[in-house]
Formats: C-alpha cells, structure tokens, sequence
C-alpha cells in the first residue's frame, strides 16, 4: 500500500493542518530533481517525543547547511510537533520533518522565495527486539571526507552515497551495508551508527566520517552513567574480530544486534559476533530512557 493511502490524520504544512491525502506536489519541484532538501526523523513513545528539542535543532542546521533560512522558528516546530501527534492521537510514532524548495524554478541556484516545510506523523510501533540481527556487507563506496559532504546534516543529498551502496546489495542476503572512509576506517551503516563490544566496554567510530546521531550520543550518555566505558576511535576491519558483540544505532531502527559483517557478497570472508549481553543491557536501558513499554 502507498504510504499516502496508508495513513490518515492531519500533516502540518507550510503552518497549516492539511488532511494527509491532500499533500501533493508538482513533478517540477525543485528539491525533486537536485536533492535541495533536508529532513529529520523522530520519533514518540507513548505520547511523549523523545528529544525533540535536538532533533529541531538538528534539522535547523541542515537547512542552514544548504544556505536556507527556514521560515518557522525551532519553538514554532518543536509546538507543531508536539499538536501534530496530539491532533493525530498518536501514541507510538514516527515523525517526519521536511523542508523543500518548491516548484517556482527549476534551477540549483538559491531560491529564497519558494521554501516549504511540512511535518508529518504515523503510527510506528516500538520494537526492541533483542532477537533482531543483522547480517552486514561491506560496501565498496566510501564515506566522504568531512570537507566534502557535511556529515553532521541530514540533507537528501546526503543519502545519495547511501542509496547506491544499498542497490549493491539488492537481491542479496544481506540487511544493509556497512561503510568505510576514505582512510578504510568503518564508519556507518546506510541509517544507522556503529558500535563494538570488548570485555564489557564500548567501541564506536570518531564520528567525523558519520552523523554523529541523537541515538549515538545517548547511547554514550546511558554508558557513562552506568559506569560503562566507551572508547571513540578510527577502527580497521581487521580489528572486528577481536570485538565480542556489534549493534545499530538509530532513532526509527532503536538498537539492533548485529550478526556478521562480510566483506565479500558470497559471505565467505566474513566476522560473526556471538553474544549480545552487554547490547541487550543497554537496549534495557535505552528503552527505559525513552519511555517504551517492553524490550
Ligand atoms: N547515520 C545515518 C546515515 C542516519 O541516517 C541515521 C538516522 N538518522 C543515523 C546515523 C542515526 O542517527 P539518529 O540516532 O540521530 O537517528
């Protein structure tokens, strides 16, 4: 079923509730044919949104990351949010921001008179499945250096290296793929950050080659005060099999174990990772912290 059919309730579109059906664009929208967009995904647990205020903030840096000035301030987005859900009586859910040029020009020069912003919500049950695993393939392209694409925003732009490394593995036995640098150093995965277990401590990429998620950063924070010890650094693919355990980070996937990481399609050059105690102790935690009812 097509999302648009999919769902009911209200968008909030250019500071308006329009009913989610009646939310068309025109095929010569602008961000349509040069990626001129940015967006953010967050998500609510049992009514409550969960970090709201950074993932606004967020969203407002990638719009000034593509030089747009957005016409709604981060309160005005952040009290949207917060009747959208409330309008859409939903619980559980994701949430979606979007700001787009529209469909005055078609050109990729700045066009500072056509800029719409939309916030969409939908159910989305909390999963917390510890049982979940993910089988991994390294991909051939690499992550861009930080002076080349702006890791730190979530442009549409952005997902385009991300796109093309998921159609390597289409048809293949692999859940999503995993990214290196341009230094070979493991970055992360197409919507999703990387961490490592070793003897009960955690091991994740300096983030200057991935965004430096919202799930990340609490994760890091849940660590600290459950005197668990996270060590950031540039980590080579010769060193996972030394790690006990690998899991994902992310706001819409939470935290998923990983099984294995394979640096060839047919699997034979491939790390598993066995155990997931310390992953399901801060899956626990983290499902605690943001407010879900089971894990
Ligand atoms: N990396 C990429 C490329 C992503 O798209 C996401 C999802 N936003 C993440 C990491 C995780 O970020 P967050 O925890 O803020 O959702």
């Amino acid at each position: 079923m097509k999302v648009k059919e999919k769902y009911k309730g209200y968008i909030w579109y250019n500071g308006e509730f329009k009913p989610w059906q009646e939310c068309n664009i025109h095929v010569f929208t602008n961000s349509l044919h040069y990626s001129s967009s940015a967006f953010e995904g967050i998500r609510s647990y049992n009514g409550r949104v969960f970090k709201l205020e950074e993932h606004i903030d967020r969203f407002l840096y990638s719009t000034s990351i593509l030089g747009i000035e957005c016409i709604y301030t981060h309160k005005q987005l952040c009290d949207a949010t917060l009747e959208l859900i409330k309008k859409n009586n939903l619980q559980n859910s994701y949430i979606r921001p979007l700001i787009w040029h529209g469909d005055k020009e078609l050109t990729i020069k700045f066009i500072d008179n056509d800029i719409n912003v939309m916030i969409a919500a939908y159910d989305y049950e909390q999963s917390f499945d510890i049982k979940k695993t993910l089988n991994l393939f390294v991909t051939k392209w690499r992550k861009a250096p930080a002076n080349s694409m702006p890791h730190q925003a979530k442009t549409a732009g952005n997902y385009v290296i991300n796109i093309t490394a998921l159609s390597e593995i289409k048809g293949l036995a692999y859940d999503d793929v995993l990214f290196l640098d341009t230094q070979e150093y493991v970055s992360e995965l197409s919507s999703s950050n990387i961490f490592f277990v070793k003897d009960g401590a955690l091991i994740t990429p300096i983030a200057n080659c991935c965004l430096n998620g919202i799930t990340r950063k609490t994760i890091i924070e849940i660590a600290a005060r459950n005197n668990i010890q996270v060590v950031e650094k540039f980590i080579t693919l010769d060193e996972l099999e030394n790690y006990d355990e690998a899991f994902a980070t992310g706001t819409a996937s939470e935290m998923v174990s990983i099984k294995s990481i394979s640096l060839d399609k047919e699997g034979v050059d491939k790390v598993t990772f066995l155990e997931n105690n310390v992953t399901k102790k801060i899956a626990e935690l983290y499902s605690a912290l943001v407010g879900a009812i089971k894990v």
